[in-house]
């Protein structure tokens, strides 16, 4: 099925000069699409609490959603659906427990009726109110609408975006946005890696340090460290429970965990009985040169099974993409740097966020807007880069690291099988954060006089492929993998 050209308009993209912070970049949430479970989730919140604004949450006796575009192709397989029932209930993706998810999916199911904002109850036939429709809204590839109703007469209807990365915009807030001309208040306002190097250059500040300035500008230094870690917490809480879950991932592929096997066969007899002393523990453990790939594609596997299988973990900048970063980091915490600790996990983070907010405001993380290269390319991009900074490069190797590391995903598709984010997503994050390791030492090794593509150039060059991508590559689960292999037959 071909559609509408909508996907090369640029209308929806955040206006430039907006603040994006690394707060923004990487969201703790639930997996296992951060633009097709977070993002809805995030709507349905938003449409509860438009209701409950306008008075009109009380008197509802009906809601029902639309899904469009692509989050109707894939929801299912992403999962869009429970995320939108979650939403409704009143859950907030940064906190539910894990284990709760079931239960309430559960009950919606098997009783037919929701909870609305965890105040009321009304009927809710999921198999019904939940409307999967085919066709794309023009605003973008990502669309869904919520309309409540009172004695069967619609009473209130709003329609939201899933941006990617769980952002999630109204049609009406970006073109206010676009007369308002907002701009940023940050002391280092950033849109492009030209203008992030010069501040360096001038301050003669590392990116990171140009980046905490910015958040310093919207949070004390406190919380900007307390959230920073936390985030790491998550991340690292991620993979352990990734490496020490086995099984089969849901949704009918049958795909068998991995990261259970190859950390058991790495790690061997060990001692350890939290996240923490795991990490002291794989410290301690030999690492061979081959053993290298397997520790990174472990830690990578472990996060996105973990996604998979609808667990917390840390948009980076999509839950598609999420085990990159975590993957990254591990890396140098337990081969490069056994010394290392909240302080260089805090400079990696602050600089892999900064990268994907260029890339977000230059073209996309939504895969539905620019497939694959969106996602695992710029978590690449955003890895290589703050490993390049721990590492000791300069800015400018920092930004090549950058660069390197999204030169080579250029063009890369969206096709998961069965619109699940299984095959080929989970293997996937392995290549993303081995590219990015590799990225991080070409750089290194790099004169950046040599250098001969700027970031911002293959920023746009990445733009432009997206608009030129056909859109059966932009997670409509419509062409490559996705059709070639039968769901029946895995
Ligand atoms: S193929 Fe890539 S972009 Fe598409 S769902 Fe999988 S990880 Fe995300």
């Amino acid at each position: 099925m071909q559609h509408s050209t909508i996907f090369a308009d640029t209308k929806w993209k955040l206006k430039m000069e907006e603040c994006i912070s690394v707060f923004d970049m990487l969201k703790i949430g639930v997996g296992p699409s951060s633009s097709h479970t977070l993002g809805p989730w995030r709507a349905a919140e938003r449409f509860l609490s438009e209701l409950r604004t306008e008075n009109l949450l009380q008197q509802i006796d009906k809601v029902s959603v639309d899904l469009y575009g692509s989050l109707s192709l894939t929801g299912k397989g992403h999962a869009t659906d429970l995320a939108v029932m979650l939403g409704l209930s009143g859950q907030d993706p940064e906190y539910i427990p894990i284990e709760n998810i079931d239960v309430i999916i559960k009950s919606i199911q098997s009783k037919s009726e929701i909870k609305l904002g965890n105040e009321i109850t009304i009927s809710f036939d999921f198999a019904k109110d939940i409307i999967f429709n085919k066709n794309f809204l023009d605003y973008h590839a990502n669309a869904l609408t919520f309309t409540a109703q009172m004695n069967d007469k619609s009473i209130y209807k709003s329609t939201f975006y899933s941006i990617g990365g769980g952002f999630v915009v109204k049609e009406e807030r970006i073109n206010a946005k676009a007369k308002t001309q907002i701009k940023c208040a940050f002391p280092y306002p950033i849109d492009k890696a030209s203008e992030l190097l010069d501040y360096c250059k001038k301050e003669s500040k590392s990116i990171s340090e140009i980046v905490y300035e910015n958040e310093k500008s919207m949070r004390g230094e406190t919380a900007i460290s307390f959230e920073l870690i936390r985030i790491w917490s998550t991340m690292l809480e991620c993979m352990y429970i990734g490496c020490h879950s086995e099984g089969i991932l849901p949704g009918g592929l049958n795909v068998r965990r991995r990261a259970f096997d190859m950390h058991q066969n790495l790690i061997g007899l060990a001692n350890y009985n939290s996240p923490q002393t795991w990490l002291e523990e794989i410290r301690k453990t030999e690492v061979k040169f081959r053993q290298i790939l397997k520790w990174v594609s472990c830690f990578a596997l472990a996060v996105n099974e973990v996604n998979a299988a609808l667990g917390r973990v840390v948009t980076a900048p999509t839950n598609g993409s999420a085990g990159v970063i975590p993957a990254v980091l591990m890396y140098y915490l337990v081969i490069e740097n056994h010394a290392a600790g909240e302080k260089e996990i805090k400079q990696f983070l602050l600089v892999a966020g900064e990268i994907g907010s260029i890339f977000k405001k230059g073209s996309t993380i939504s895969a539905a807007m620019g497939g694959c290269q969106a996602e695992i390319g710029v978590s690449s991009s955003m890895a290589a880069a703050a490993l390049c900074e721990l590492m000791g490069g300069t800015p400018e190797q920092v930004l090549m690291a950058a660069e390197i590391a999204m030169e080579h995903h250029l063009g890369l598709t969206c096709d998961p099988i069965g619109g699940l984010v299984q095959i080929p997503c989970i293997e996937r994050n392995t290549m993303g954060a081995i590219k990015a390791i590799n990225a991080a030492e070409l750089a290194l090794e790099t004169d950046p006089k040599n250098a001969k593509v700027p970031l911002d150039k293959v920023i746009d060059t990445m733009w432009q492929t997206a608009k030129d991508m056909n859109n059966k590559y932009k997670e409509t689960s419509e062409g490559g993998l996705a059709i070639a292999v039968n769901m029946a037959d895995c």
